[in-house]
């Protein structure tokens, strides 16, 4: 969510910015809105003064037992209670609209964020690792995984439906081994790692502002109106929700947890494998701290290069780009996404995202610390993919696949892997 008072000063930019997300905010409506409604808690305190003047004159009028005056104020007074109750109901219809336009207002972009409607116009900014020169007709991941009996797509479906599946043996070893390296590297880093609930209450999903816009892509568990999360940045932020709390060092959070996604209006696209499914597992870094933009811009670079030196631990080829307008979600400021080299695609595919969300979260979500002066002032808040799998899983098995079929184990797995070199 963005200040009020930001919105008001800023309506054009912003209306720029919802038409640059592909958002679709009438903030001229929200703009009339917040008129009517300061309009109309005018009108209820104005009401209230006078009620208290007559409501005093009627005791000073009991007291001279002036009766026919005091009957004259009392139904003066009626009257005034009577305008009082319209007048609120109609504020609670105002603010209600209010609080549904605020809700999609989007976060502004930074000045470096490129302008773009899809992943085709996100800007390269590096390229790391060189790509495998094949000397044979490489596999993909399905084939080597099917061969080496990781994985089963058939009866994953049959269990669970489409984009299901069932890793086994060396696939879940790999699995969780990814996790457990991304675990490692962050707890070296200072982070505390958590395990999360992944069921959450509606109201944790609007304030950390995946709902409204996402509620489509989310399960619903409709007998206890809560919903599975897509990310553990959900529990994560909402970890803090109402808080005051104490950020003279940024809090460094991160969570191993599966992930629900209803990919909704994916049908058709990504259908091959593991890339998109509707349940994964990911390692999720989040960062909580004071409202600097400078701290906030080397945090949004520290939590990418930590996505990063993983990747040269899993002695992967990727890309770094900067995410443009039309890629980034309603809440994100500044966004970087890591992609990995994927042969059977024979392109990057994305396998991480690094947003700064600055305090869009934190205001929606209440979550606050006490400036120098003593002041309440709103956190700023910043996350990243630290691994995502059985997405990952993909480059490994193909980057790292040899020409007698077997599939080399980076060395920084191999001791989550029993030790093993390869996967033969
Ligand atoms: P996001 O939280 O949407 O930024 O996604 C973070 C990472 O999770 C992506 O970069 C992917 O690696 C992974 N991911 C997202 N959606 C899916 C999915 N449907 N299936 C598998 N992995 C996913």
């Amino acid at each position: 969510m963005l200040d009020i008072q930001f919105i008001r000063e800023h309506a054009d930019v912003i209306q720029e910015t919802a038409k640059q997300k592909k958002l679709n905010v009438p903030i001229d409506k929200l703009v009339q809105t917040d008129v009517r409604r300061r309009e109309l808690i005018q009108t209820i305190e104005a009401h209230r003064t006078k009620r208290n003047q007559e409501t005093k004159a009627i005791g000073e009028l009991a007291k001279q037992k002036a009766t026919a005056e005091m009957e004259i104020k009392k139904e003066e007074v009626r009257v005034i209670n009577q305008a009082i109750k319209e007048v609120e109901a109609e504020y609670q219809e105002v603010e209600a609209t209010f609080k549904e336009l605020m809700n999609l207002v989007p976060n502004i972009v930074s000045p470096d964020t490129p302008v773009g409607d899809s992943d085709e116009d996100n800007v390269e900014l590096e390229k790391v690792g060189s790509l495998p020169a094949f000397t044979f007709e490489p596999k993909d991941h399905m084939e080597l995984g099917l061969a080496h009996e990781m994985f089963e797509i058939e009866r994953g479906v049959k269990v669970a439906g489409t984009r299901n599946y069932i890793l086994k043996n060396k696939g879940l070893h790999l699995h969780r081994a990814v996790q457990q390296l991304a675990v490692d590297l962050l707890h070296e880093r200072g982070f505390t790692i958590m395990d999360v609930p992944l069921m959450a209450n509606e109201e944790v999903l609007y304030s950390t502002g995946f709902f409204p816009d996402g509620k489509e892509q989310t399960y619903h568990l409709e007998k206890d109106n809560k919903y599975l999360v897509g990310t553990a940045e959900v529990p994560l932020v909402g970890y803090y929700g109402n808080e005051i709390i104490d950020v003279a060092e940024p809090n460094k959070l991160a969570a191993v947890s599966n992930c629900f996604r209803r990919e909704a209006g994916s049908a058709g696209r990504d259908v091959r494998g593991l890339y998109r499914v509707h349940q994964f597992a990911k390692v999720e870094q989040v960062l909580i701290c004071k409202n600097d933009p400078e701290l906030a811009d080397q945090l949004l670079t520290e939590i990418t290069e930590n996505a990063k030196e993983l990747m040269r631990l899993l002695e992967l080829p990727y890309r770094v780009v900067a995410v443009c307008t039309g890629d980034m979600s309603q809440k994100n400021y500044k966004q970087y996404d890591i992609e990995t080299w994927m042969p059977s695609r024979e392109s990057y595919g994305e396998t991480h995202s690094s947003s700064n969300v600055t305090d869009y979260q934190a205001r929606r979500s209440n979550i606050r610390f006490r400036d120098e002066e003593g002041n309440l002032q709103y956190c700023y808040t910043l996350n990243n993919t630290a691994v995502a799998t059985p997405r990952i899983l993909i480059p490994l098995l193909e980057n790292h696949q040899q020409e007698d079929g077997s599939i080399y184990i980076p060395k920084s797995l191999q001791k989550y892997m029993y030790g093993e070199t390869h996967i033969r």
